[in-house]
């Protein structure tokens, strides 16, 4: 088994701290000077930052291509695939549903938006939402080159089960090539972990850029949508979740939690489900113990179409406007705005700030004023970060659901 570095959440914890007290003693001292100021922030944070992330996005495609191929080419039971399947989709509809609903009823109880008037201008051009028929389309590439290199996930997933099963049926012809996926899989495993390693000096550069170009005074408008806001995605994160792993698994709450901590941060400090995909892949297979058939499919899928904390931040966004506006949904309004939040969570990507791009086809749907969205916009940073670890633990619960299900996980590595 391939080791990660020692004492690695701490590292990642101090990079955390230290970003945040460099980047608020550069934001609010006054006595930097302007270049100082600005070569810091270009050359140590912006450039570090975005080297990280490259770095990650880097391994996304062949870590997802060579794992699955090498899963599904190694397959006896071909029936498992459609199981695991059918289990991972519903089972992200459901937890997704779940999380639009709460955030509805929090929202319409505690009127987040009921008495507010702001003064902050619209954004000059909305952004536009991609519709559900274009996310279809995309699962099935004319271009296997082109959409790996705009890592399209379920295009690349759709292709590498394509390209798996072929393995799989010709191993007999190939002198059992598949073995060669298998040897792939374990080298670019090593290079996630090499890649995490430094974590704690790309967490540093994350949060302190992010601290540096907004500030820390995240309450400024809308404190009571952005208060609720965080309120139901912590409900979601540690109760939902508690509440279905204990339905469907026996498995240790605490030492889910406890493994998911490195997962949940780099989600926060990218603000990116796809980004994070090597350490949530390399967190679930290697410290929760789920097998490789069922971690290669369900947590790639997830980052694209599992989104809970989005789904909350854009059922709470909804009440909150519609309040604002003085109208009152229906119960059959708020019914649909839990389907089209499902569905809009499937197209939405999933990159920094993708959640307020599809918000704007549920507005559209109500008649909403979609210059509204301006405020949502402005306080969305901090949100972003949040709503995204919520997304990615649902990945790894659902994944640890699936594989338990299917006796797929190795409940000693799991609990070690
Ligand atoms: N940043 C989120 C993600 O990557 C998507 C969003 O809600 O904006 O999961």
């Amino acid at each position: 088994m391939i080791e990660t570095p020692k004492n690695l959440t701490s590292n990642i914890l101090l990079g955390m701290f230290l970003g945040f007290v460099v980047g608020s003693l550069l934001y609010y001292l006054s006595f930097f000077s302007e270049s100082f100021l600005n070569f810091t922030k270009v050359y140590v944070f912006n450039l570090g930052s975005a080297i990280f992330i490259n770095l990650l996005k880097l391994l996304i495609v062949p870590l997802v291509f060579f794992s699955l191929v090498s899963g599904i080419s190694s397959l006896t039971n071909m029936q498992s695939l459609g199981n695991i399947t059918l289990k991972t989709i519903s089972l992200y509809l459901s937890t997704t549903a779940i999380a639009v609903s709460l955030s509805l009823l929090i929202g319409s109880v505690f009127k987040p938006g009921a008495g507010y008037s702001s003064n902050i201008a619209p954004p000059d051009q909305l952004p536009k939402g991609q519709g559900i028929y274009e996310t279809i389309l995309d699962i099935f590439p004319s271009n296997i080159i082109e959409a790996m290199a705009q890592n399209q996930m379920l295009a690349v997933v759709f292709f590498s089960i394509l390209f798996g099963f072929a393995l799989n049926k010709t191993n007999h012809l190939t002198n059992n090539f598949s073995e060669a996926f298998e040897k792939l899989n374990t080298v670019f495993m090593q290079l996630v972990i090499m890649v995490i390693s430094f974590a704690p000096i790309g967490v540093f550069c994350l949060i302190g850029k992010f601290v540096i170009t907004d500030g820390l005074d995240i309450f400024q408008e809308a404190f009571k949508y952005v208060l609720l806001l965080i309120i139901v995605l912590l409900i979601h994160a540690i109760f939902t979740y508690s509440v279905i792993l204990k339905l469907f698994t026996n498995l240790s709450l605490l030492t889910f939690y406890r493994k998911m901590k490195d997962v949940a941060i780099f989600a926060f400090s990218t603000s990116s489900s796809a980004a994070t995909i090597p350490v949530t892949l390399k967190t679930v297979q290697n410290d929760l113990g789920v097998n490789k058939n069922v971690s290669s499919f369900v947590i790639p899928v997830g980052a694209t179409i599992n989104m809970d904390g989005t789904a909350i931040m854009q059922g709470m966004a909804t009440v909150f406007i519609a309040q604002m506006s003085g109208i009152d949904l229906t119960l059959f309004q708020y019914i649909q705005v839990v389907i089209l939040a499902v569905v809009t969570s499937i197209g939405t990507a999933a990159v920094p700030s993708a959640g307020t791009i599809t918000l704007v086809i549920i507005l559209q749907q109500f008649g909403l004023p979609l210059e509204a969205i301006g405020i949502i916009l402005a306080v969305d940073r901090i949100l972003d970060m949040l709503r995204t670890s919520v997304n990615v633990t649902g990945d790894a619960a659902v994944a640890c659901i699936v594989a338990n299900s299917e006796n797929l996980i190795d409940k000693n590595l799991f609990d070690k």
